[in-house]
C-alpha cells in the first residue's frame, strides 16, 4: 500500500492536536469543537471524536442512532421479563425501548487510513435526513475524504456494517481495499447460509442474507479474505468473536503500551448484554455461540482493564467492562458497562 493516498499535512496536524494521553497511560478522548460550513444550523451536527492509542491516531464517527422497541424479543430474547426489568431499572434504562447507536472507527496506522466498518446505507434521495447514514458527512467534517480511505476492515456482513460501502457503480470508498474474514465471506456468499439456530423470522434473515450476498459479490474484486488469526496491520490484533455471525471479529489496537478494543457487535446495548451475557440476542446467527464469545471477551477485557469502543453502544461509546457479583441490586453475576468520559 505504498502508493496509498495520504491525508494532507493540515489534517495530520488536526488529528494530532486534539489527542491527549492520561498520566495513567489510558487513552484520552478529546471533544471536538462544532464544525459547520454554513450559517444555517445543520440537520445533523457533526459527531466525531478523536483519540490516540500510543502513536496510532483514531476518530470514532457516528453513522447515526436507531431504536429497538419493544426490547424483547430482539434483546434478552430468552430472559424472564422480571429479570430483564430488574436489570433495566437498576441502570435507569427504559423498559420499553433501547437505543442502538452506529459508531464506525477510523485508524491511521502508518500511511494507511483504516476504517473499521462502513455503517448503514444512506437513505436514498435525501442524505442526512434519516436516523442513520451520516458516516460520510462526519468523515468530511473531521477533514477526511472518502477517497483517502485506503482500507476497510469489516467486522461482519450485516447491513449496518456493509451497507455504507455503496454500490459497484458508485463505491463510497473507491480506493480502499476491503478486508473481511474468510468464514464471514463464505457464509454470506454461499447461497445457503445456515440459519438453523437463528431466532430471527425467516423473512428478516433471508432479506439480510440476500442483501449481504449481493453487496459482497459486488465488491469481491476488492475484497481480501483473511484468516481470523492473521495480522493485517501492525498493532492490530484480530479476535475471533464468532456467534453473532460465523466470522464476526473484534479488534484490539495496541501501541506504546496502550490498548483499545473495538468490540463490534458483541454487545448491542450498554445494560442488557452486560447484566446477563447469557441472554440471547435475536440478531446472533448462533445465539449460544454469541453468548460464549461475549463472556470470553468480557472476561479478558475486565481482567486487563482494557478501554473499549462499542459499535452499538451510546455515543461516543468509550468505556470499560467491569465484573459484577450478585447482590446490592444486581439480580445475578455479570458485568457492567462503565463509561470513559471525555477529557
Ligand atoms: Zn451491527
Amino acid at each position: 500500500m505504498s502508493n496509498a493516498p495520504r491525508v494532507a499535512r493540515r489534517d495530520l496536524l488536526r488529528w494530532g492536536a486534539a489527542a491527549a494521553i492520561l498520566p495513567s497511560g489510558a487513552v484520552a478522548v478529546a471533544a471536538d469543537p462544532p464544525a459547520t460550513t454554513s450559517s444555517a444550523p445543520p440537520a445533523n451536527p457533526p459527531r466525531f471524536e478523536r483519540f490516540k492509542v500510543g502513536a496510532i491516531e483514531g476518530i470514532v464517527l457516528s453513522d447515526g442512532t436507531g431504536q429497538v422497541s419493544p426490547i424483547q424479543p430482539t434483546f434478552g430474547a430468552d430472559a424472564k421479563v422480571d429479570d430483564l426489568n430488574v436489570a433495566l431499572d437498576r441502570a435507569f434504562h427504559p423498559r420499553d425501548r433501547a437505543s442502538l447507536a452506529f459508531n464506525p472507527v477510523l485508524l491511521r496506522i502508518g500511511t494507511d487510513l483504516v476504517l473499521v466498518d462502513a455503517g448503514n446505507a444512506a437513505p436514498a434521495g435525501a442524505p442526512g435526513s434519516g436516523p442513520v447514514g451520516h458516516l460520510v458527512a462526519n468523515l468530511r467534517a473531521a477533514g477526511v475524504k472518502p477517497e483517502d480511505i485506503t482500507a476497510l476492515i469489516i467486522t461482519h456482513g450485516h447491513g449496518d456494517h456493509i451497507g455504507g460501502l455503496g454500490t459497484k457503480a458508485a463505491p463510497t470508498y473507491p480506493n480502499a481495499k476491503i478486508f473481511i474474514s474468510k468464514p464471514e465471506y463464505d457464509f454470506w456468499t454461499s447461497g445457503a447460509p445456515d440459519f438453523s439456530r437463528s431466532l430471527l423470522p425467516p423473512d428478516t434473515r433471508n432479506g439480510m442474507a440476500a442483501a449481504a450476498k449481493k453487496q459482497l459479490e459486488d465488491f469481491t474484486p476488492r475484497i481480501e479474505r483473511f484468516d481470523v488469526g492473521a495480522t493485517l496491520f501492525p498493532g492490530l490484533e484480530i479476535i475471533d468473536t464468532n456467534g453473532h455471525t460465523p466470522g464476526h471479529i473484534s479488534l484490539v489496537v495496541e501501541d506504546g503500551g496502550q490498548s483499545l478494543c473495538v468490540l463490534g457487535d458483541v454487545a448491542h446495548n450498554h445494560v442488557i448484554m452486560f447484566a446477563n451475557p447469557d441472554w440471547k440476542v435475536a440478531f446472533d446467527t448462533d445465539p449460544t455461540a454469541g453468548a460464549t464469545a461475549r463472556k470470553k471477551i468480557f472476561d479478558r477485557l475486565a481482567s486487563d482493564r482494557t478501554l473499549v469502543l462499542g459499535y452499538h453502544l451510546p455515543w461516543p461509546a468509550f468505556g470499560h467492562v467491569r465484573r459484577v457479583t450478585a447482590g446490592n441490586g444486581a439480580a445475578s453475576s455479570g458485568y457492567e458497562w462503565v463509561i470513559a468520559p471525555l477529557v
